[in-house]
């Protein structure tokens, strides 16, 4: 590889492992954000551009004399966050990533991957729990669930015609539910797993938790460094539609909490909140293309993913119960 390699989002969860990664291969790697993740310790970076990316100007100070961008840039967060606030995550995002993808071709980046979300699949076709793995040629008719999935179509689509119209060379992947250490687990954005181990270290032993809906919603889960993994071969492969990152095994909430609850070796009872968003009652990857044309699947198990995420939040937990 080494390259010069922008991460936009590298102060973020994804972002700064995928960062982390190949500045650990010997690229030359910005992150451009505006906040970096203070969890991290090591550099993990050669060069920290903190830019408000909904700025055009900004966007042509990041991807100066960039060979290749990874844009994860996105105002974003965990189902709360998303069913609650549409209209600042259609704004900022589409600004970003039209900014983003005009000034990486005017800067003459040599390959743009854009990371989309299993949240541009249709509702149709999510709603039961026991589901049907979502295959990449599901998207249309299209029917997001939320706005944050509508923008996501919109952008896969903008990506569609810069390669069509401006010859652009851009990867685009659909993550579902990446997880793991080192990203948001308070303040409201965080996602499913990070809620639930934040949840379970705090509880009392013998106490008991929220779940969000009933719990019978299900989902799958794919651990961060997997993740990383297929970012760095869709970005490196010849590859230029889009494409599954995702796990295949569906557990519902319940049964996350469960493996959870296990690993922290209390006695804890699941409280459901039925007036809590759940989002569509059930979502699997289909990841068939992505083991046939990019030889990729997932490696970390969902009991060994969920160990090393909750030990870490346990541990922050603890922190954070020291210096309230
Ligand atoms: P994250 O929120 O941890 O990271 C996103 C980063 O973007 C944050 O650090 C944030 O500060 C930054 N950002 C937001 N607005 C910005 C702006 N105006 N200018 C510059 N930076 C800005 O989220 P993540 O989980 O690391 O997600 C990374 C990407 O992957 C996002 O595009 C997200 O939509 C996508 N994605 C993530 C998941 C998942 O399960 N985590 C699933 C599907 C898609």
């Amino acid at each position: 590889m080494s390259k010069k390699v922008l991460v936009t989002g590298g102060g973020g969860f994804i972002g700064s492992h995928l960062a982390r990664y190949l500045h650990s291969q010997g690229n030359f790697v910005r992150i451009a954000d505006v906040k970096f993740n203070d969890y991290i310790k090591e550099e993990y970076c050669d060069e920290k551009f903190k830019l408000d990316l909904r700025v055009w100007d900004n966007c042509l100070a990041a991807t100066k004399d960039m060979d290749k961008v990874y844009n994860l840039a996105a105002n974003m967060g965990g189902i709360g966050f998303i069913t609650a606030v549409g209209a600042e995550v259609m704004h900022d995002n589409v600004l970003i990533n039209t900014y983003m993808l005009e000034a990486a071709r005017q800067n003459n980046v040599k390959r743009f991957l854009y990371t989309s979300s299993a949240c541009i699949y249709p509702t149709y076709k999510q709603t039961s729990p026991d589901v049907t793995g979502l295959r990449e040629e599901d998207a249309y008719p299209a029917d997001p669930d939320n706005f944050y999935g509508w923008e996501k179509l919109f952008t896969e689509k903008l990506c569609e015609a810069y390669q069509r119209d401006k010859g652009m060379d851009i990867r685009v992947l659909r993550y579902h539910n990446i997880y793991g250490p080192e990203g948001t687990y308070k303040g409201g954005r965080e996602k499913s797993p990070a809620a639930l181990c934040r949840k379970v270290a705090e509880s009392s032993n013998p106490g008991s938790i929220t779940i969000w809906g009933d719990g019978k919603q299900s989902r799958s889960y794919c651990y961060i460094d997997d993740c990383v993994n297929g970012t760095i071969t869709l970005m490196e492969s010849n590859y230029d539609k889009p494409i599954n990152i995702g796990s295949e095994r569906l557990v519902t909430i319940n049964e996350l909490a469960d493996i959870i609850i296990g690993i922290s070796h209390k006695k804890i009872t699941k409280e459901p909140d039925l007036s809590a968003p759940q989002g569509v009652r059930g979502r699997n990857a289909d990841i068939s293309l992505a083991r046939k044309v990019l030889k990729w699947e997932p490696k970390v198990s969902l009991e060994d993913g969920l160990e090393k995420t909750y030990q870490w939040i346990a541990e922050r937990c603890a922190v954070d119960q020291d210096n309230p």
